[in-house]
């Protein structure tokens, strides 16, 4: 299965943006779309006419920092709409862990997706491969040393096994000839 994740949508920038009347009935603010060009994580909410980070939702994780629960994370389950001090939220998000987290783990996600990182599953199922290919080989090598010193007739065992042997027997000096 391909899990395609795509960029915020950079046609947002197309959409009027409503204005906010603010207590007064005077100043009118909305959100302003030159922050996308400063901010490539950032994705506008048609339906809540909010603000959101596209790294933090997708590859934020779920833990929540102290105080935090679902539907109090500013950028990523809840909007963040004060436009008046839109600047130092998304300057706040921009450097928190969390947010260098989520950027680091789109990269990656984005370098498997194209080819040039293996997923983890993947380089795991190679070593384990690798791992039982050369299991086998071993294996073969000691069933062809068992083989041919039956058909020879010769004893397999010696007398002195100790490391500083010179003779180990038939079967472990062949062996180790074999891993040299
Ligand atoms: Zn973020």
């Amino acid at each position: 299965m391909d899990l395609f994740i795509s960029e915020p949508v950079s046609t947002a920038k197309k959409i009027k943006y409503p204005a906010q009347v603010t207590a007064n009935g005077k100043l009118k603010r909305s959100f302003n779309a030159s922050y996308y060009g400063k901010h490539p994580w950032l994705e506008y909410s048609v339906q809540d006419d909010s603000v959101y980070c596209f790294y933090c939702r997708h590859f934020g994780g779920t833990s929540n920092l102290p105080g935090q629960r679902y539907g109090s994370r500013p950028f990523i389950d809840v909007g963040v709409r004060r436009w008046k001090d839109i600047s130092n939220f998304i300057e706040k998000h921009t450097r928190s862990d969390r947010h260098k987290d989520s950027a680091v783990s789109l990269m990656k996600f984005k370098a498997i997706q194209t080819k040039e990182l293996q997923p983890i599953a993947s380089v795991l199922m190679t070593d384990r491969d690798n791992e039982i290919k050369e299991n086998r080989e071993h294996v073969k090598a000691l069933l062809k040393v068992t083989a041919l010193l039956g058909r020879l007739g010769t004893a397999f065992r010696g007398h002195d096994k100790t490391e500083s042997s010179t003779n180990k027997g038939n079967f472990v000096e062949t062996c180790n000839l074999l891993a040299d």
